[in-house]
């Protein structure tokens, strides 16, 4: 859009007048940004309105995005970017004397997601409305977000996340007249009605109003806004008298008060259920309702819409859809059925089996009775026409959908879809091999891959500005629009005058953060030593113990010989651990001991230290993650389904350490084996493991000096105040036979860091291969990614 910074000034000064009734130097930076997004909005109004208008004209096909999560984090600085008008709303607060980043801090991170998974949903969100794919987003306006992360004495405290605080969310509007009704609970029967239709009678059904709220995603440059729906729950008006109580109330209002904060197990607790299937009941009923006002036939829905199930949380769709419509809508089996299918699609987001949701029979039947007698029937008619084809007995009892008094949610998902997706190509093959191996067999042509990606907006041009801006310098700002024309760059790679200036940005970003450290932590930090960093959710599976254990064997390297020559380092952490995560929780105690220990111990003569920067999120990581020198991507091969942050280090200029794992393999075929460091062992030895047996980590622990001397620091009082937490990790990785496998990848891992030590020290060489993975990282941008969805599997038009 087109704004001269005089209208913008105007603009902002009378809605600051007419909504909070002072003046600019009187407005505190809450105000401030309430009066700019609420300026913001009026500007983005007309142009919401008129991309409805024009789909509904166009009768396009739509894709909506079923997500349980989404993390956007802050919206300000994206809006004002992909509006055009970044710039000019900045200049505007110079000349009113308004500090820019005050305001811009004073937004509450959105962080109604985990990681990495709500992340790419978001991400999903913003390049949608780039590519200009119509797409909508559906999900769940949760009123705490993830959990606010504090540390005390080491330990992680669990916070409520109060995001909408005294402002609310600013970006979003109510839409009542698109609220349904969702039913819960009660009895079903199936009756004959005078045409002898078979139709359901329902009983003493708890009936909720699901009522939208939709955020706009602007598309970058291209004035095109997207709805992001995200849905609150509601007591019914006319059955209010049910619910005399504020006790009683608050059973219905908790459906949408928390997010569930843990990415990796599937609880399987009634709440979560209800919240599973009250978005999803609620997205599709509005989604058939928009489709029948274009005079369509319902059967045909699947040419105008697309429903995309993103992991197994929304994955009751299929069998939802199916009760709309032939309970609701009076279509028969077949035809319904033939719809379902090419409407729904799904995203497979990881092979570690806890996180496979699946329900209790009897627990699906008493919440969802007549959703169940769907799935039921489409369970026997799957069985049947499998046993027709003549397919093993064995393959379909594998495959189906109710067994053992479970329902299985992501065989519903693939039985119910026409696609189902991996996240990178390894975790697809994965997922092809073993994880999926009789669906394969059975629907070959469903399965697809479609490798992660990221925002580049928010990870280049926004999170590093001063990079951007070196950017600019030498290939000029087409970039911006066409990432891949990062690829430029590489003409410059040998030029020592770029290197240095590259080199300077990242030192410049270290100090940024060096103060950020300082003045969150009191730990004072050197940017001339390398700031290797791992920030993500704390899980075993990413091995933050292995890096930990790294930090140990340089601690005792540096006590035995005070003078060893190493380049100076700074490691640093980020994570949040599910509050029900034992392991993962004293992980993160013995972090910040260890930190205690090394930060306070004149002998290392600062060449070692550890912070652990406490409520890792969006806003956080948009700090952190351009000052980062080495990017730790440690998961167990095989383990991380693709990692996302792994690609946003390495568009800032990163050099990624990293285990053959997830997106990292493409990240190496990218770059070239020069400008990465690899290590570990990969997929087919870690496979090889497990089907020989034959690993026993205290055979390890026992024969290897250097391991055995790492380990027993942890229960020998070396770390003080973790004695506890230090027996368990102890028990963890020689009784428990170490999971992970992080005694094996020990020494591999250690090299490799010495690898590292080594590379720094020719800042040319090191600034190259800097330089050479920014060029690379255009072929990781979200934008890419979703076009490949809209072409592949939702057959969409621009
Ligand atoms: C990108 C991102 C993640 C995902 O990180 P991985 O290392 O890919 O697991 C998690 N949390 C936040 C806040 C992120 O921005």
């Amino acid at each position: 859009m087109q704004l001269t910074t005089e209208k913008f000034i105007r603009d902002f000064k009378d809605t600051l007048h007419e909504e909070q009734m002072i003046k600019v130097p009187d407005a505190s930076p809450a105000e401030l940004f309430e009066t700019l997004a609420h300026t913001i909005r009026k500007y983005i109004t007309p142009l919401w309105l008129e991309r409805r208008r024009k789909l509904v004209e166009s009768q396009q096909k739509i894709a909506y995005y079923f997500s349980i999560e989404f993390l956007p984090g802050r919206m300000l600085e994206t809006n004002l970017l992909n509006l055009g008008i970044l710039d000019t709303v900045k200049e505007g607060f110079a000349e009113l004397g308004v500090d820019f980043d005050a305001v811009r801090n004073a937004e509450h991170d959105m962080a109604l997601g985990n990681g990495g998974l709500g992340r790419l949903a978001a991400a999903f969100m913003d390049s949608l409305a780039t590519t200009g794919y119509p797409g909508f987003g559906n999900g769940i306006r949760y009123q705490y977000g993830l959990f606010k992360q504090k540390i005390v004495n080491g330990y992680q405290v669990e916070l409520p996340d109060d995001w909408f605080g005294s402002l609310g969310n600013v970006w979003e509007t109510r839409k009542d007249h698109d609220a349904v009704f969702v039913n819960l609970y009660g009895n079903v029967y199936l009756r004959a009605n005078e045409e002898g239709r078979i139709t359901p009678i329902y009983e003493n059904a708890q009936v909720l109003r699901a009522v939208p709220y939709d955020v706009p995603q602007i598309g970058f440059g291209n004035d095109n806004v997207n709805n992001l729906r995200l849905w609150d729950v509601e007591i019914p008006e006319k059955f209010e008298h049910f619910y005399p109580t504020l006790e009683s109330r608050r059973k219905v209002t908790d459906i949408t008060a928390v997010l569930y904060p843990d990415d990796s197990n599937s609880e399987g607790k009634e709440l979560r259920l209800i919240q599973e299937y009250f978005m999803t009941s609620a997205g599709l009923q509005t989604i058939i309702k928009s489709y029948l006002k274009q005079g369509l036939p319902l059967e045909k829905i699947h040419e105008k819409v697309s429903v995309h199930i993103n992991d197994t949380h929304p994955a009751v769709a299929p069998a939802e859809f199916m009760r709309l419509l032939i309970d609701e809508y009076g279509l028969e089996w077949n035809e319904a059925w033939q719809a379902t299918v090419k409407t729904m699609s799904y995203t497979n987001h990881t092979i570690l089996s806890e996180a496979l949701e699946k329900w209790d029979a009897g627990l699906f039947k008493y919440v969802l009775p007549r959703v169940y007698q769907i799935i039921l029937e489409i369970d026997n008619r799957y069985v049947a026409e499998l046993a027709n084809r003549g397919i093993a007995p064995e393959m379909i009892e594998n495959t189906r959908i109710v067994k053992d008094n479970q329902v299985h949610m992501a065989h519903l998902a693939i039985i119910g879809g026409h696609s189902i997706n991996g996240v990178a190509k390894l975790h697809t093959e994965l997922l092809k091999e073993d994880t999926l191996r009789d669906f394969y067999a059975i629907y070959p042509e469903k399965f697809n891959n479609k490798t992660n990606g990221i925002i580049q907006r928010r990870w280049l041009q926004i999170s590093d500005e001063p990079l951007s801006a070196e950017i600019d310098k030498l290939i000029g700002n087409h970039w911006r629009t066409d990432i891949h024309e990062l690829r430029k760059l590489l003409d410059y790679q040998n030029d020592q005058q770029v290197l240095n200036d590259f080199y300077r940005v990242k030192q410049e970003a270290k100090a940024r953060l060096a103060a950020y450290i300082k003045e969150s932590t009191g730990v004072e930090v050197s940017t001339e030593a390398i700031f290797d960093v791992q920030v993500k959710r704390l899980h075993a599976y990413k091995r933050q113990l292995l890096n930990l254990m790294h930090i140990i064997k340089l601690y005792w390297d540096l006590k035995d010989n005070p003078d060893k020559d190493v380049v100076p380092r700074v490691f640093i952490f980020g994570a949040k651990a599910a509050p029900g995560y034992h392991f993962a929780k004293s992980v993160i105690k013995l972090i910040n001991e260890v930190a205690n220990l090394v930060n306070h111990d004149e002998s290392l003569q600062g060449k070692l230290k550890v912070v652990f920067l406490e409520n890792y999120r969006v806003s956080l990581a948009e700090l952190i993650i351009p000052a980062a020198d080495v990017s730790e991507q440690i998961s167990l091969a095989s383990k991380e389904a693709s990692g996302t942050s792994n690609m946003k280090f390495m568009m800032t200029g990163a050099i990624t350490l990293a285990t053959l794992d997830g997106a990292n393999i493409e990240i190496k075929d990218e770059v070239g084996d020069d400008n990465i460091v690899i290590f570990g062992m990969d997929k087919d030895e870690v496979y090889s493991h497990y089907q020989r047996h034959d690993y026993y980590s205290r055979g390890v622990y026992e024969s290897n000096p250097v391991i055995r001397r790492v380990v027993d620091t942890f229960i020998n009082g070396t770390i003080p105040n973790a004695s506890q937490e230090g027996s368990e990790i102890y028990e963890a990785l020689i009784t428990h036979n170490d999971e992970y496998f992080l005694l094996e990848d020990f020494a591999s891992y250690v090299a490799a860091q010495e690898k590292i030590d080594q590379l720094y020290r020719d800042k040319g060489k090191w600034a190259k291969m800097s330089l050479v993975n920014i060029a690379h990282s255009g072929k990781f941008t979200s934008d890419d990614t979703i076009t490949q969805y809209a072409q592949e599997i939702w057959n969409l038009k621009k």
